[in-house]
């Protein structure tokens, strides 16, 4: 697309321009209307113009929009409460991003381990995961390519292959200050941390004085049927991050920490400018508000099977996964050989529907907004299925 040209090109080719959305559709500037399953990347949790979420914005924008954090804002301290009263979390930090939600976590669990023994800063980290952008959570991801062209990194980095337990043990050690992990990575190819997995991490972790550092960025905020992923699994973290869906499109990001963990950052040690803006702050408050409610969540679950059973269907009939993975609204169907992603996806644009691709490419990810009813579900998948049938 023309337009394209205007931007530093490190998006690559953008086929069309979004003008404006209403529940689960987006239009483009040609008018062209497209079912998004894909919530912008698992961010429009409660679809697009949510009119709750809209008129927080609305009422907010009237009274204070940024305060700095020389002050508190009553929007960030009524967010707070709301994250910590309904997580494992004594204490928050806001950001406006996942990888500064992650960047936080990591220069705590630092800082941590360098106080308590100067070796301990070594950091654990997965085969496919992804942690964001920056230097440091980039070193922490699964791709060559995102790390390769930047180097010198960031050192005293393990990274481990993904559900392998006894590779974690052989890499613990007192020296290690922290493992993160997700519990379901979204961009390596929507791969489940095992149960084993995260029992393991937990142990090793208290074993070797170490934080557990989860990063819900993209399988948090009721994406996977509950309010985080973790609590499907009998562990704590000590340290959780979340963005994408906690500001449902706005942006924001934030660290949740345990009292302990927490005690390890101290005035002037970390900060952001426009961390607990009250605009992003007055959306979050209302979009949590409405995610961990169990009926809310229960319906994401039975979409979520829903979901799982017709990708089996479609699979069953053009043989087109290899494996399909997920919870929730967050599944992804590994293709075979012989189809391709990319033309999949362009083929389900041009039926107006809008689908993510995952790990090398080669997963079909499908993340829809939370509220998407079930005839809206139905309907994308009746679309991939005519998209199927084109490429067998
Ligand atoms: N962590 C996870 C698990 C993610 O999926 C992402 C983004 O895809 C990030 C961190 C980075 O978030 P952001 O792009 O908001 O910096």
């Amino acid at each position: 697309m023309e337009l394209d040209q205007l931007f530093i090109g490190n998006y690559g080719d953008r086929e069309i321009c979004l003008e404006k959305g209403q529940g689960v559709y987006v239009q483009d500037t040609d008018g062209n209307k497209y079912l998004d399953f894909g919530a912008g990347i698992a961010v429009n949790s409660l679809g697009y113009s949510h009119p709750v979420l809209v008129n927080a914005l609305k009422r907010q924008a009237d009274k204070l929009w940024h305060s700095s954090n020389l002050y508190l804002n009553q929007l960030s301290c009524d967010l707070a409460k709301e994250l910590i009263s309904r997580s494992f979390a004594n204490k928050v930090f806001f950001c406006n991003s996942g990888l500064e939600a992650n960047e936080a976590a990591l220069k705590l669990a630092r800082k941590r381990g360098n106080a308590i023994n100067p070796r301990k800063n070594r950091i654990i980290c997965f085969t496919g995961a992804f942690h964001g952008r920056s230097l440091f959570t980039l070193s922490l991801g699964g791709k060559d390519e995102h790390r390769n062209p930047y180097g010198p990194l960031p050192e005293g980095i393990t990274r481990v292959a993904f559900n392998d337990c006894e590779a974690l043990k052989d890499a613990m050690d007192d020296d290690v200050c922290a493992i993160i992990l997700e519990p379901i990575q979204g961009e390596g190819g929507v791969n489940l941390a095992s149960s084993e997995l995260l029992n393991t991490a937990r142990t090793l972790c208290d074993q070797h004085d170490a934080l557990l550092i989860l990063d819900e960025v993209q399988s948090g905020m009721g994406r996977t049927g509950t309010l985080f992923a973790y609590k499907d699994d009998a562990i704590l973290p000590d340290l959780m991050t979340s963005a994408k869906g906690l500001g449902g499109g706005f942006p924001i990001g934030c660290l949740l920490a345990t009292e302990n963990a927490a005690a390890s950052f101290a005035a002037g040690n970390h900060g952001s400018t426009f961390g607990g803006n009250c605009l992003a702050a007055a959306v979050a408050c209302e979009v949590i508000k409405i995610i961990d409610d169990e009926s809310f969540l229960a319906n994401v679950s039975s979409l979520g099977k829903l979901l799982g059973t017709r990708l089996q269907t479609l699979n069953e009939e053009f043989h087109c996964f290899k494996e399909i993975r997920g919870r929730g609204l967050l599944w992804g169907g590994q293709l075979t050989g012989k189809y391709n992603g990319a033309k999949i996806r362009d083929l389900c644009r041009s039926e107006g529907l809008l689908i993510l691709l995952a790990g090398e490419a080669d997963v079909l990810r499908f993340a829809p907004p939370l509220i998407i009813s079930e005839a809206q579900l139905k309907d994308g998948l009746d679309r991939l299925d005519k998209c199927l049938a084109k490429c067998r």
